[in-house]
């Protein structure tokens, strides 16, 4: 299809019959797929990504690692070829480790982009579909709403007030109003062919349709290549911290490293040894896998946040959710359940029940307990009349299997509706009174549409009978409907709305906010003859009030949870609705948004108050009602300009901006409009409240565990370079061999250090406060742990080298590769202990237990039987230059792995316990 094709110039039945397509029905799902194949998937091409071989020779790219490879060669051409051999074993299987890391986190996040990608809704087999926008083929008929990207080139089918921003395309910022007719200038300009919409613009208004024209690189955006969208390619704050860490440490290891060797060749031993010992040391203590432990950490973390439904945009997200400390939530949908039942009803000056439950269309009404007389009906059948014309859902109800025909069940089939919940409500009340809006539009078929936005909160149709009448039928909220009535329905009567009949109105109105039920108001208008100008603002005035409906929409449970742990977890809950002030407040006094002196403003109260006032205020605030869009931006600022880290959540097109400016920008998943997500930094795939506290937990706790990572490897990396250094300054031997320098690495900063990023949250991870966005990773003693851990890892490994070396007389070896073996084990063990104490800062391994996560436990002892490996395999050591070890040996190489952790057991297990009583005992005592 190529994308100059002049399709502007053909009328619909042309275009239509050209691509082979039903207008009705769009395309069969048998063609869909033969024509995705001959076409290919509806993408632009994609920037060719490196491949797994490339990705495992850039292992080797360190700078480090290549002199050290440098350094083997030579040695080996020297005559040490085992040592090469070795050392170049150790070396592919350190990069393979790290390929392997990065080739999941890599993986992860591709499976994440799958899930961020856009979707279209389609018309196939005569049912719409939601499909991803690549399997969108020529000949598609697509629906268009606001706020939806467009997915290929369309020519437009249908148009309903629809206007379209192009600036991706065309540079013109001011939406076009679009139509569907053919226009007569094959030649004409794309900014002037107001019947086509292009890839990657935005409907910024009304509904349409259009037919897939061009796909992939055929379209006008594939002519361009423009990047449509990158997702979780930044790096975080805290992966530039610590890049930046980690150079610092680069040079203070290499300081070291050359003292070490400088020392060593002036002492004497072969400048070959010490320059190895120097490179090895330096390849063992850099912490080079700070950057990428954290990725793994961030990637491992992403996944199990789309476990529990939430799906990051933007990697930096994760760890800025840690330190949220307001969420801004809507109510509908997200705060509640968006299942919503019409409860009551307001007309000619009476309250009528609405019996039924869920979708089913079955229910009574009532008024005082009875069913209502035909007389009392007459206002009520204009209200469903209003309700079933102004109305784009539809109910719907499962397909009648054979199984349940043959047995009977054709009762139990689930009722749905499609559209905006709200309107389902409606359709389901109007069918619970026997109108349908099929046979209403048979007699009045609809001329126009102004849809419903959040800044109007209404919505018109026109429809016009047989007799050339057009009436105007209009819904919304009751105060901005009531501003826009002339006229009141009573008793079938039209009157003049007078200041009482409105009192009236805002009473009954409030009675039922009060109930935490959400209200909407219906009127109409009959047009004058021959009335044109069918536009906002010449159709929606002069309106006859006929009543209101009051619908309930019951708080989702899990957010009630969830409100009540965000607490706990010092966030504070913040409600922004557009619906009324008493709807809002008593749905948020059931959630315990609202317990003491939390206030609720409106939007217009908003709109007296300066950003300074509003500032000022922001922090008692916890419900904003009939809020726009736009209110949402200036809330968003005025928190941050108090400090705040704020999440804030969004569906429709007006959002974007609120939810770009926020610290954490949420988009919904189910409702949520493509520009809105491509705003955000995380979507919700169920629109649940609850999911954003449960990211809000899987932030803190990736932290957490980047802390642990840092952490350990901080501390071993430190023992390992003061053993050495130490040792050199005390004029003693090499207390390691490269060999063994390089192969602690392996051993100790592999597989422990990966188990230590599945660890499990902390079980007080959420009564925690949260934490400051800027502070420090080794802040709250982090440092302090580090420096003293790792000192003593060094002295113990001295200490134990120079019991090997002069205590303990030689068994079997001579007395210098015992010394070593010993601190050798003494190190390797000296960390896979630390390990354990590395799981939480709060709890010790004894309160957590040690097989609460079980990979770590596997890791250690997959490491420790490494490590018996290289001490008792013949051929190993000579390899590594070690003797097996007798038990006295290998008890004091244990003792000083592990003293740290006996010692806490016995805190745990007895000191604790007789603690426990004695304070139990005199608190006894003194009552
Ligand atoms: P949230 O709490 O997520 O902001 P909301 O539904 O309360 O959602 P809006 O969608 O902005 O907020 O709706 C504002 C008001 O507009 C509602 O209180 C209702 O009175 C009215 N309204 C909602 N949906 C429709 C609709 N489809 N047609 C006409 N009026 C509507």
């Amino acid at each position: 299809m190529n994308p100059s094709g002049q399709w502007h110039s053909l009328d619909l039945i042309e275009a239509t019959t050209k691509l082979g397509t039903d207008l009705r029905k769009g395309l069969s799902s048998k063609e869909a797929t033969r024509r995705l194949e001959q076409y290919g998937p509806n993408q632009l091409a994609e920037p060719t990504r490196i491949s797994p071989i490339k990705m495992f020779i850039s292992q080797f790219k360190d700078f480090m690692v290549l002199i050290l490879l440098t350094a083997t060669i030579i040695s080996g051409l020297l005559g040490e070829v085992a040592d090469a051999i070795t050392i170049l074993a150790i070396v592919v299987l350190n990069a393979t480790l790290g390929f392997i890391q990065e080739y999941r986190a890599e993986k992860s996040m591709e499976a994440l982009k799958k899930l961020t990608a856009p979707e279209a809704r389609v018309l196939r087999d005569g049912l719409e579909k939601k499909i991803p926008a690549a399997d969108l083929v020529p000949g598609d008929l697509v629906n268009l709403e606001t706020g939806d990207r467009i997915a290929a080139d369309l020519r437009l089918t249908k148009a309903v007030n629809l206007e379209i921003e192009e600036s991706t395309l065309t540079g013109e910022s001011i939406p076009v109003k679009k139509r569907t007719d053919k226009l007569p200038d094959p030649e004409s300009g794309l900014g002037d062919r107001r019947n086509m919409a292009y890839m990657g613009t935005v409907v910024t208004r009304g509904r349409g349709q259009g037919l897939v024209v061009s796909t992939g690189m055929h379209t006008e955006m594939g002519q361009i290549a423009a990047i449509m969208q990158t997702v979780g390619e930044e790096d975080t704050p805290l992966q530039k911290r610590l890049e930046q860490l980690g150079k610092i440490l680069v040079f203070l290891c290499l300081g070291i490293c050359a003292v070490v060797a400088v020392t060593g060749i002036w002492r004497g031993e072969s400048p070959m040894q010490m320059f190895l010992s120097g490179i090895s040391l330096a390849v063992a203590a850099i912490p080079e896998g700070l950057p990428a432990i954290v990725t793994i950490a961030l990637a491992i973390g992403v996944q199990k946040m789309i476990r529990r439904q939430a799906i990051v945009r933007k990697l930096p997200a994760v760890e800025t959710l840690g330190c949220a400390t307001v969420i801004c939530s809507d109510k509908t949908g997200t705060l509640t359940k968006n299942e919503m039942t019409v409860r009551q009803i307001f007309v000619n000056g009476q309250t009528i029940q609405v019996t039924g439950e869920g979708y089913e269309p079955r229910g009574e009404f009532e008024l005082k307990g009875k069913p209502l007389t035909k007389k009392e009906r007459e206002g009520l059948d204009k209200l469903l009349k209003i309700a079933a014309m102004c109305n784009n859902a539809q109910l719907k109800r499962e397909k009648l299997s054979v199984k349940d025909w043959i047995t009977g069940k054709k009762g139990n089939r689930e009722w749905s509706i499609s559209g905006d919940p709200t309107e389902g409500a409606l359709v389901v009340l109007t069918a619970k009174g026997g109108v349908t809006q099929k046979e209403l539009e048979k007699q009045e078929p609809r001329l126009t549409e102004l849809p419903f936005d959040s800044e109007r909160k209404r919505m018109s149709v026109v429809c016009q009978k047989d007799n050339g009448q057009r009436t105007a039928y209009v819904k919304g909220a009751p105060d901005v409907i009531l501003d826009l009535c002339d006229y009141i329905e009573l008793a079938g009567r039209v009157v003049r709305l007078t200041n009482e009949h409105k009192d009236l109105v805002l009473r009954h109105n409030e009675d039922m906010a009060r109930q935490a039920l959400r209200v909407l108001a219906f009127a109409y208008r009959e047009l004058p003859p021959n009335f044109e100008e069918l536009e906002v603002d010449t159709v929606e005035k002069n309106l006859v009030f006929v009543g209101l409906a009051g619908m309930l929409d019951p708080p989702r449970p899990s957010a009630i949870r969830a409100v009540e742990l965000s607490q706990a977890a010092g966030i504070k809950t913040v409600m922004i609705t557009g619906d009324h002030q008493v709807t809002a407040c008593a749905i948020a006094r059931e959630l315990g948004i609202i317990r003491g002196k939390e206030q609720s403003v409106t939007g217009k109260e908003l709109d007296r108050w300066s950003d300074e006032e509003l500032a000022k205020r922001v922090d008692d605030i916890a419900v904003y009602a009939r809020v726009s869009p736009k209110h949402k931006l200036r809330i968003v600022r005025a928190l941050k300009q108090r400090g705040h880290i704020t999440a804030m959540t969004g569906d429709g097109v007006n959002d974007a901006p609120a939810v770009k400016e926020a610290d954490i920008g949420i988009a919904m998943g189910r409702t949520g409009t493509d520009v809105t997500k491509e705003a955000s930094a995380m979507v919700l795939a169920d629109d649940n409240f609850a999911t954003i506290v449960a990211a809000v937990e899987e932030g803190r706790a990736i932290y957490d565990n980047i802390r642990k990572f840092i952490r350990y490897l901080l501390a071993c990396n430190t023992g390992e370079v003061l053993t050495m250094f130490l040792g050199t300054l005390m004029g003693l031997p090499l207390p390691l061999l490269p060999i063994q320098m390089l192969w602690v690495n392996l051993v100790t900063d592999g597989l422990p250090a990966i188990a230590l990023g599945l660890e499990n949250a902390d079980p007080d991870v959420m009564r925690r406060p949260p934490r400051h966005p800027r502070e420090s990773v080794f802040s709250h003693g982090l440092g302090g742990k580090i420096a003293s851990r790792g000192a003593q890892i060094g002295l113990v490994t001295l200490l134990v080298f120079l019991i090997g070396l002069f205590l303990l007389p030689a068994r079997g070896g001579d007395q210098i590769s015992q010394a070593r073996t010993m601190a050798f084990c003494t190190l390797v063990f000296c960390q896979l202990f630390y390990v354990f104490d590395c799981k939480s800062e709060h709890y010790s391994v004894f309160e957590l237990g040690f097989f609460s996560n079980p990979y770590l436990v596997l890791a250690v002892v997959c490491s420790a039987l490494m490590q018996l490996t290289v001490i008792y395999v013949p051929w190993l050591q000579n390899v590594f230059h070690t003797v097996p070890l007798h038990p006295l040996q290998w008890t004091i190489c244990l003792v000083g792995g592990g003293w740290q952790t006996v010692m806490a057991g016995i805190y745990y297990w007895v000191i604790h316990p007789i603690r426990l009583k004695f304070v139990y005992l005199r608190v006894h005592h003194s009552r």
